[in-house]
Order: C-alpha cells, then structure tokens, then sequence
C-alpha cells in the first residue's frame, strides 16, 4: 500500500496537467445519429480465438477497416475471427468505416486498479447479507445480498473500489454539507433490486441504492451506480433540511433527476478524468467512458426530443399516465448543465460545487412554494424558477431569458428574492470559499488561512482510519494557521475544520 501512496502525489501533479481534457462529453454534443455498431460475441480464454459480430444500417458496399490492437490491421465484413497469442492482458478493437468508428475492448483478464485507500467516510460496500434498515423518513428497507455468482470479471472489491471513488468525488462537490451518519460518514450500501433497474433508498441509515441482479455481471452499470449515489447525495442534502421528502410525489423530478444526472454524469468526468489518481487503469477507464458516454447520450436525446417537441414545459408527472411528462425538461436542463460546466473557464467541479451551495439555502419557505402536493400554476412557476436562479447563481449569469426562450415560466419577484438570498443571506458562502490549506500534496507543513472570525473554531487531522492524530482549537482565526506534517507517514489525511462543533468543511491532504 504504502508503495503505492508514495507515487500518489506524484501521478496527482502530473496527471492532473496532462489529461485534465482527457475524457469530455462535448464530441456527443454534436454528435449524429450512429450507424456502426459492434459486440463481442465469445473470447475463448485458452485458444485466444474472439468472435466479434456487429452492424453498419448504411450497407457499405467496401469492407471495413479492423484495426485488433495487437498489430494486426485488416480490412473485412462482420463478423470477424481473431487470435490472440498474448492472452496476459486485453485489447481494444476498432474498427472504421466511411468516417465512423467503433471500439470494444476485449476482456483477457480482469482490468487492474491499485487500491488507493480513500476516506472512510464515502465507502461504498456491496451488501453480503440480509437485513433490515433503519429509514429517517419512510418504511424500512429489507435489503437483498449480491452472491459471487452475481459478478462478472470484476470483482466485489474491485466494483467496491470505483463506486467508493465515485461517492468520494460527489461528497466532495457538496463541500460536506451533506446528511451525516451517525455525524461521520456518509458511506453506502447497493443492495440487489426486486425489479430490474435501479433506484434509491436515500432515507435509511446508512443510505443506500438498489441496482438490477444483472448490474456487475458483464458490463458494470457505472453510469446507474453514479446515478443512484446522485440521488443519495442531492436528497441528504442540506445536512439540516433534507431536500428528499420534502418535494417526493408528482413535481419531485425536476430537482431530483436533474440533480441525479447533473451528480452522476459529472462524477463520471470527474472519475475518468483522474482515473490514475484513483488507482484505475486505462481498461478500467475505458470501460468507465463507454458507459458515462452512453449515460450523456441518453440525456442528449432528451434534450433534443424536447427541443423537437416544442419544448413542452411540465413540471408535474401526471400520475394517471404511464409517460413522465417531466422527461424532456430535466434532461434538458441536465444537459445544459454539463455542456456549459464544460465550456466554461472553471473546472466542471466548481460549478457544480456552486450548485450544491445554491441548494444548501433549501428551507421551509422553498418547501413551501415547491408545493410538491398539487399541480399548481404557482407551484409550476417556482419549480421552474428555483431551477434556473440555481443554474445562473453557478454560472453567474441571468439565464432567465434562455430559459424563457424554453417555455420555462419564471416568476421574476421570485428569481429576485432567491438570489438574494443566496448571495447576501448568509456569510456562508463566502466562509466556505474563503478557507484553503496547502501545499497540497505537501512534504512538511501546511498552512490553513480564510477561517471564519470570531467564533470558535476546531481543527482535527485524521488519517485514513478515522485515527486522530490532531485535535487543536484556532487560538487566532484571522491568522494562516500553521500545521507540521514532519511526523507523518505518507498518505492521505483528512482536515476537519469545525465552527462551536459544527462541520465546516473538510480537506483531503496528501503527504508525500
Ligand atoms: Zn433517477
């Protein structure tokens, strides 16, 4: 373990210059519809013999370019027969034909990943046995067991690992100002689902997810995986007023499925992005980009039936239809959303981090107006406007009119009233923004500045196991406090910084 921490830091600096463009969902912006298609039908792990089998639904009438990965590039018709001599590893095949292209990757061996220790405070563990959790807000939860059986060539730890560095990212974008466990952690628990997708259990201590039987076996379900924690995260979310349940019914999913995808698919990005730091291979993050890109293509479409359609606003499902009429405005504004964070000149991160800071304000008075019960015109106008105040308070741009053009109602008095809020309500913000440790990683010290004055405020260091290896009080806020890390062995720690016992916020430090 500790070999692989001492390069941590190292792969942090220099992937994060490299490839921090690596992976982008823009290309499928504008991407058309696809003609080419192809699968892997059999891979015989002793002779090494592939059988892969696809479509064109143009009909070329030249063969196609097959380039196997292994050197060996051919032109010729689906479907294909190939030998692999080196089965110790996997391999991409790609094949091409008049300006498409398609990839698999064949599976050999499992795809690696070094298991990087990350916080124990966003583990996701995979549940082994039955039980009954306790629920906040509805029934319990009787959960299913995932068996060995159940699981493809990734394995539970391996599925554990990726979907525990996915909650680790999402916990970071709400700056922690999430539901806590127990005040600790917000780790998760997948359980196997009665039907066959997934869905979400937010409201049971520990929170969790249920995903189909057939979610590990072959292809992962990231995306769903992603999504699902989405949900977990967005509805425990602000930690003192859970948006989850206060909006549930008709109206809930113009915040909670915008949320989930907007949480989701980012945290994909985010995941691939810095695949190496998490530990995970270029396999790995192969197959990692197949399923986000799928989950981004879904969210396309949306977007572009609801723009075909007229863009029909509706904010309330109509429970006596089969249809969710709300469909098409939040893919909407979930692809809007991320098409933006990406062009745009921060980090994808920042704006959504922005986002979560517009919904931490969430409180009886929005409750209030969301009125989730009934299919008001009032109710109609808020849900539409609270949304679109939070996407022009994270991008800092009135998007009123954009989303006028869209068929959105907006109320401008309460567009007025919520960004007021939001920006000159609390000191909050600028608290949470203000405080920063570094170096990071650093060697010997750090130095934390931007604490909030005239309140007491602790500061604890954690090591990976919850072990407190520091626990001091701010004897002057307003000055850089200094910390040694001389002592400690390289890895990660976790900065806690507190205000009269309250979480402030927490930083991941790497020791080098
Ligand atoms: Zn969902």
């Amino acid at each position: 373990m500790n070999r692989y921490l001492a390069s941590f830091g190292f792969f942090l600096a220099l992937f994060a210059k490299i490839s921090a463009q690596d992976f982008s969902y823009l290309p499928l912006v504008q991407e058309g519809t696809v003609h080419l298609t192809l699968f892997v039908e059999k891979v015989d792990n002793q002779s090494g013999q592939v059988h892969i089998n696809g479509s064109d639904t143009r009909q070329p009438n030249v063969p196609f370019l097959w380039n196997f990965g292994d050197g060996t590039v051919i032109l010729g018709w689906f479907p294909q027969d190939h030998t692999y001599n080196d089965k110790s590893r996997n391999y991409v095949v790609t094949v091409s034909s008049d300006g498409e292209s398609a990839s698999t990757l064949i599976l050999f061996r499992a795809p690696e990943y070094v298991p990087v220790e990350l916080p124990n405070r966003s583990l996701v563990m995979v549940e082994t046995k039955e039980r009954t959790l306790i629920s906040r807000w509805y029934d319990p939860v009787e959960t299913r067991r995932f068996n060995p059986e159940d699981f493809g060539v990734l394995n539970r730890e391996c599925v554990q690992h990726v979907a525990s560095a996915m909650a680790n990212i999402q916990l970071e974008y709400t700056n922690n100002k999430v539901w806590f466990c127990d005040n600790q952690s917000f780790n998760q628990i997948i359980y196997k689902a009665g039907t066959s997708g997934g869905y979400s259990t937010w409201y049971t201590s520990p929170p969790s997810f249920a995903v189909g039987s057939d979610a590990f076996r072959n292809q992962v379900w990231w995306n769903t995986l992603s999504h699902e924690m989405g949900h977990n995260i967005s509805l425990n979310f602000p930690s003192a007023y859970h948006i989850g349940g206060r909006i549930d019914g008709s109206a809930n999913a113009i915040y909670s499925e915008t949320m989930a995808q907007i949480l989701g698919l980012c945290t994909g990005y985010d995941l691939i992005n810095q695949a190496k730091q998490f530990g995970l291979s270029d396999d790995l993050a192969y197959l990692l980009r197949g399923e986000f890109n799928n989950g981004f293509r879904i969210v396309r479409d949306g977007y572009r039936s609801y723009i075909q359609n007229l863009a029909p606003f509706v904010s309330w499902n109509d429970p006596s239809t089969l249809a969710d009429e709300t469909f098409g405005v939040f893919m909407t504004l979930a692809f809007e959303f991320i098409k933006w964070a990406e062009q745009s000149d921060e980090k994808v991160s920042w704006y959504v981090t922005r986002l979560m800071d517009f919904f931490s304000y969430f409180d009886k008075n929005w409750e209030d107006q969301y009125d989730r019960s009934s299919n008001s015109q009032e109710g109609n106008s808020f849900r539409s406007t609270l949304m679109v105040a939070a996407f022009s308070f994270s991008f800092k741009e009135d998007l009123r009119d954009h989303y006028r053009a869209l068929n959105f109602p907006i109320d401008d008095k309460v567009y007025l009233d919520l960004m007021n809020q939001v920006t000159t309500g609390s000191e909050g913000l600028k608290v949470w923004s203000e405080i920063s440790v570094y170096p990071n990683p650093t060697s010997d010290f750090i130095t934390i500045s931007g604490l909030p004055r005239g309140t007491e405020v602790k500061v604890t260091i954690r090591d990976l196991t919850g072990r407190e290896m520091i626990s001091m009080i701010a004897a002057e806020p307003s000055k850089p406090l200094s910390i040694d890390f001389t002592g400690f062995k390289a890895g990660i720690y976790v900065v806690g910084i507190y205000e009269s016992e309250r979480i402030l916020r927490f930083f991941q430090i790497i020791k080098e």
